[in-house]
């Protein structure tokens, strides 16, 4: 459970995407002599992701491998920032990331799974893991998360979050009839 005085001054979500928003799995392969890199996204998570926007909160990605994949998922899941850091220093470009966007360290919630987040977890507001995170890891957050990475960790999170704010029912209620409008509008 997420206390809920945190839970509402949560105004950013950090995720990583190596072991969070995936399983940890990387295809490697080879297009006309060109190297090409695949990762496995869960749809329950990109949906969580919405849900968390709707609630108003901004949800930004900021990891230390730099993929295509990765601008693909976002530009798909419209994050309103990415940091792809090749040398893997997430903290401070967390910490230009939430400057930019006029916000504070205690005011961001982030998932991880391994020690390439721990100094960006011992910072943030809510530091959170996902069910497979290493030990270490998980001794530093306040919220551990029972599904694994890749296999709807973010949505878990992403339902904690709301439910603990009160929006969840609102933000889901309203996904449910913004689509049921439209089969009407169409039949
Ligand atoms: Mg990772």
């Amino acid at each position: 459970m997420i206390d809920t005085a945190l839970a509402k001054r949560i105004r950013l979500v950090g995720l990583d995407v190596d072991g969070v928003l995936t399983d940890g799995g990387i295809y490697l392969g080879d297009a006309g002599g060109s190297r090409v890199e695949l990762k496995r996204y869960d749809i329950q998570d990109g949906l969580g992701i919405k849900f968390l926007r709707d609630a108003g909160l901004k949800v930004v990605i900021v990891t230390g491998r730099v993929s295509d994949s990765v601008r693909h998922r976002a530009l798909e899941l419209e994050l309103d920032d990415v940091v792809q850091d090749s040398a893997a220093r997430k903290l401070p470009a967390l910490r230009e990331l939430i400057a930019r966007h006029g916000l504070s360290l205690d005011e961001a919630a982030f998932v991880g799974d391994d020690f390439p987040d721990a100094a960006v977890l011992r910072v943030v507001g809510l530091p959170v893991c996902v069910g497979n995170a290493v030990p270490e890891i998980r001794s530093l957050c306040k919220l551990r998360l029972e599904r694994h990475g890749g296999r709807g960790a973010v949505r878990e999170f992403a339902e904690l979050l709301l439910k603990a704010r009160g929006q969840w029912s609102e933000i889901t209620e309203r996904y449910v009839r913004e689509r049921s409008q439209l089969a009407e509008a169409s039949a």
